[in-house]
């Protein structure tokens, strides 16, 4: 049978059934074939109804002999079948599924599934029923046992009898002919198995064993295509990526070196040699840097600003939030007091006259810096002579965001910071022309703070032990939670919680910060602690990234359950930053097996990279980059975590087929070449970064 078939020409499917394929984006043939299943039941070998064990997810299968129907109480209708096989008979019982009178009757043959006890009040053992499965006859039934069966997603209107049916023509029957574009000897070298074959087995494993081989060869080819598409755009993307060098030497930088206080960190050196060894080069720069919170990120990005200044370029910044934007703006406007370099500022909210001078600044042709949040974005910012942008925080950028910047200028050199560390799975999809830089060192004399978990009852004596340290000149953050994303409720909390701290410490200046603040009234209340004229500062997330007050030395975060694992480690990554021990408390009343994770291993380690492995592990990939933001398409059986070492895999065979051959030229190529070109989806710059 032809795969582009329409699966109106298989036996059983008529014009109704494909129609409500349909919803499924099942069309033709192949849209089946790849249709994996969801799951998989072993019902190779099911008990006969004598002597059934108790447990969870117990099969049975049997005939119906009665039907009852009791209304227990308002809101709980129970429907109850006696089922039997011929050998015994059990008890199978619905709750609140009132719709299946209509479906259920004496006669019909059932495949149940779910948990089994013995009911004392009934005096009988009984299963309640989680899946279903119904049958008009026995041999019907039995099509469907003895076998590991295979389990569809399916739509309202569907069975899976139906799905089954429909692949028992196709593989069964042996309906189908696929062409395997991968060459034998390729095969052979990476001991992959064959497309058709494991195809069946996908829909009806024979065992584990060779299930898994299956699916490891489905699964290659799923990153295999997509990463000789990826292979083949880059080749083309470097050719056309020609940059200007920039220089790594002069006197800005000079006197940068000597202005700094500190010496940098091996880390720091090595890193500035990498983005040295970049901005060198007439391809532009693609790095990303990822190091904790507090290793000392911003030097990084300063040494590339003033590169590209040295050459009569200008280098942007952009950052997240306002208030860290207006801090990069602050610190270097004074490391830089005494020497020539015009630094502009540009967020939303600004004087209009303002605004507009510097964005007609950044329009010419003068070397300059600028510094600005997502409003450097914008439509009417231009940036013709744009040598360098720095992404601060990229993480909290998406993928389009971090693209429209690099697109103000011709084929600027980037680097992106970010203390999230990014699993190499996502490096190797969607960041697949990144170079990685690590800073693995964090300054001298930095301590890592301890951190306590307590509920709040024990909160008086935390004030009391902050209320020690402030007394020697330190200083407290106060944070107050996210609630339900509602920026409202959020302010709430933190405003109530203001007017208690007050109280409780009288004898201290205590400042109150959130996002509904104007951004001067923001940027004052920043100076203010900066200087320690504020002692204590109450806040929501506002402060969470970028904040560097190295004074500030005690964290109190509320309701910390409600924060999430990366969330916590950047708002605790505030304090620690001066050379004395910090104390961060998390405060709160996890009752979710996730809340009670978090604060454990907030408690446990004060890594980063360790935190956000189990943060990867709590809340799964998707959720934690955002893959939609990413731009990584929806693999179909591929697992970005799980699959890794299949994904490192393909990626180097589709690099070493495309250096080799980069049309896709060659006799053993050619059917590969065909399958790639009957793929549409759009796969543009943004997979590039
Ligand atoms: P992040 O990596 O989180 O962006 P920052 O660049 O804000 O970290 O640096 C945190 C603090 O450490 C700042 O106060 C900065 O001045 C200081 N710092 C950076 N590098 C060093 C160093 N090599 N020695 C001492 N202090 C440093
Ligand atoms: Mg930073």
């Amino acid at each position: 049978m032809n795969l582009s078939a329409s699966l109106q020409y298989i036996k059983g499917v008529g014009p109704k059934l494909a129609k409500h394929l349909e919803k499924l984006s099942i069309r033709n043939v192949t849209d089946f074939v790849y249709y994996f299943p969801r799951l998989y039941d072993d019902r190779r070998t099911l008990p006969k109804l004598v002597g059934i064990e108790y447990g969870e997810n117990i099969q049975a299968y049997g005939r119906i002999l009665d039907i009852k129907e009791r209304k227990v109480r308002p809101g709980l209708t129970i429907i109850n079948c006696k089922i039997s096989d011929g050998f015994g008979t059990l008890s199978v019982q619905w709750f609140n599924q009132a719709f299946l009178k209509k479906v259920l009757r004496v006669g019909l043959w059932v495949y149940v599934r779910g948990k089994v006890e013995f009911n004392h009040f009934e005096k009988e053992t009984q299963l309640s029923v989680s899946e279903h499965e119904f049958y008009q006859s026995y041999e019907e039934l039995s099509m469907n046992l003895g076998a590991i069966m295979p389990i569809y997603g399916l739509k309202a209107g569907l069975y899976q009898y139906q799905m089954r049916k429909v692949a028992k023509a196709i593989f069964k029957e042996n309906n189908f002919e696929i062409e395997d574009p991968l060459p034998i000897a390729l095969k052979r070298s990476l001991n992959l198995a064959d497309l058709k074959p494991s195809i069946i087995e996908l829909h009806y494993p024979s065992s584990r064993e060779n299930f898994n081989k299956a699916r490891t060869r489905l699964v290659f080819d799923e990153f295999f295509y997509y990463q000789l598409r990826l292979s083949q755009k880059r080749i083309q993307f470097r050719s056309s990526s020609m940059a200007k060098p920039l220089r790594v030497e002069g006197k800005l930088i000079d006197a940068y070196f000597s202005n700094l206080e500190y010496t940098l960190t091996n880390a720091q050196k090595r890193v500035i040699n990498e983005i040295k060894g970049d901005l060198s080069k007439n391809t532009s720069m693609n790095r990303l840097v990822q190091g904790d919170v507090g290793s000392g990120k911003t030097d990084l990005a300063i040494f590339s600003l003033l590169c590209a200044v040295e050459t009569g370029k200008i280098g942007a910044l952009m950052a997240p939030t306002e208030i860290l934007v207006v801090q990069h703006y602050l610190k270097l406007k004074k490391l830089f007091h005494n020497l020539d370099i015009k630094i502009h500022l540009l967020k939303s909210k600004m004087k209009a006259a303002e605004k507009r001078a510097t964005v007609e600044a950044l329009k010419g042709d003068k070397a300059c810096i600028v510094i600005g949040t997502h409003s450097l974005i914008q439509g009417y910012v231009e940036l013709p002579n744009l040598g360098c942008v720095i992404i601060d925080e990229q993480h909290r950028f998406g993928v389009i965001q971090r693209l429209e910047l690099r697109k103000k200028g011709i084929n600027p050199h980037a680097l992106f910071l970010t203390a999230t560390p990014i699993p190499r799975s996502f490096m190797l999809t969607s960041f697949g022309d990144l170079e990685k830089s690590i800073i693995d060192e964090l300054p001298p004399g930095r301590k890592a703070p301890n951190t306590y978990f307590i509920n709040d009852s024990e909160l008086e004596s935390a004030y009391t032990h902050c209320k020690k340290r402030l007394s020697m000149g330190e200083q407290l953050y106060i944070v107050y939670p996210l609630v339900e994303e509602s920026e409202k409720l959020d302010l709430k909390s933190a405003v109530e919680g203001f007017e208690i701290i007050k109280a409780q410490f009288q004898s201290y200046t205590v400042g109150l910060i959130h996002g509904r603040l104007k951004p001067q009234e923001k940027s004052e209340i920043m100076k203010e602690f900066k200087d320690n004229k504020i002692q204590i500062l109450v806040a929501t997330t506002v402060i969470e990234v970028g904040i560097d007050v190295p004074n500030a030395s005690m964290m109190i975060i509320r309701h910390a359950e409600r924060f999430g694992l990366s969330q916590l480690h950047q708002l605790r990554g505030r304090i620690g930053r001066g050379g004395q021990q910090s104390d961060c408390f998390l405060v709160g009343n996890p009752k979710s097996d996730s809340g009670k994770g978090r604060i454990k291993a907030m408690v446990e380690t004060n890594d980063g990279f360790k935190l956000s492995e189990i943060d990867l592990k709590i809340r799964g990939p998707g959720d934690m980059l955002g893959t939609k933001q990413s731009g990584i398409p929806d693999f179909n059986l591929a697992n970005l975590i799980k699959d890794e070492s299949i994904l490192v895999c393909s990626k180097q065979v589709a690099e070493k087929i495309i250096k080799d051959d980069p049309n896709l030229e060659s006799l053993d190529y050619r059917k590969i070449k065909k399958k790639l070109m009957e793929e549409h989806t759009e796969l543009l710059e943004l997979q590039l970064n």
